[in-house]
């Protein structure tokens, strides 16, 4: 047996398809596009890279899209009060703080300056909060809700599943395992200090690894037929390498996202989507599917 290999490139770009035609409809009812505005207060290369691709996908689905570069040497003052002029501006559906932050300022405060209304990643504190209780209508971090979005794409059954995510981070973790218990998978989330971690990991129906550790996950991880939802995107000798190591795994598994292509392409598809979801909110449209 071989793994099905989930192709996150077209099931993005099925995505952006859908955001673009939302945008269409926003627009011939007469209301201006949706818009989003990036803040992004570092000199780090990659994050240059994140930023101008979120800004080409945006252009290309007809999201307005503007981007702010404050001093690198500004206070946390500053930027929060960059932020509350972003959330007082009408023409700004939805706000990204590019992270990291310079080390002067408490990226904490930033985040919590965006209004949960335009909280376009979904890491404001009351958004996550909505998304463990389990509440509707909830935006969410871009990431894991291209998991999900994968998970559905290739029909893999959720409902009653044993899922296994490694990693407990904000952006990835937590909100991947809420979202899971959502859907009614039993979960397990495992971090750097669980004990037998490749038996716990064997146990899984759906394997999330999300660690920034190229390769760690072997064959003695995964059940066989699992799912394998590689979320791990490393720099290693000028590409990228995932989580886990895909020969050794892919025999094994039944499903598993590759890197690049897998969860990737997906985390811009769902910021987009965020984005004509809040604009539609504030608009006082229900939200898009
Ligand atoms: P993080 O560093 O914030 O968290 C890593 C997590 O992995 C922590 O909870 C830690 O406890 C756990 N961990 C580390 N070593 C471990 C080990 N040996 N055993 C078990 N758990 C271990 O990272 P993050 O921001 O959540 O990102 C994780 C990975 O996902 C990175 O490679 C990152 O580049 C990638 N990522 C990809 C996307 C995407 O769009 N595909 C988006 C965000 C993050």
């Amino acid at each position: 047996m071989s793994a099905v290999i989930i192709d996150g490139k077209a099931v993005a770009a099925a995505a952006r398809e859908r955001v673009a035609a939302d945008v269409a409809r926003i627009l011939e009812g007469g209301q201006p596009a949706p818009s989003l505005a990036v803040v992004l207060c570092n000199d780090n290369p990659a994050s240059a890279i994140y930023v101008r691709n979120k800004g080409r996908a945006a252009e290309r689905a007809g999201i307005g899209f503007t981007l702010h570069t404050p001093s690198l040497s500004s206070s946390t003052l500053d930027l929060v009060d960059l932020v509350h002029s972003l959330d007082a501006d009408n023409g700004v559906d939805a706000i990204v703080v590019q992270l990291p932050l310079p080390p002067q300022v408490d990226a904490a405060a930033v985040g919590d300056a965006i209004a949960p209304g335009k909280d376009a990643d979904g890491f404001h504190p009351l958004n996550f909060g909505r998304l463990a209780e389990g509440r509707a209508g909830t935006v969410v971090p871009g990431t894991p809700l291209g998991c999900m979005e994968l998970l559905r794409a290739y029909d893999v059954p959720v409902r009653g599943s044993r899922a296994v995510v490694i990693g407990r981070s904000v952006i990835v973790g937590r909100p991947l395992a809420a979202l899971l218990t959502n859907a009614d998978a039993t979960v397990t989330v495992c971090h750097s200090k669980t004990r037998d971690l490749t038996a716990v990991c064997r146990e899984a129906d759906i394997l999330v690894a999300a660690m920034g550790r190229p390769g760690s996950v072997g064959a003695a991880f995964v059940k066989p037929g699992a799912c394998v939802i590689d979320v791990g995107i490393t720099s290693v000798d000028g590409g990228v390498a995932g989580d886990v190591d895909r020969a050794a795994v892919e025999p094994v598994a039944g499903w598993l996202t590759p890197v690049p292509g897998g969860v990737g392409p997906m985390t811009i598809a769902m910021l987009l989507r965020n984005t004509v979801s809040l604009a539609q909110a504030q608009r006082g449209a229900p939200a898009a599917a």
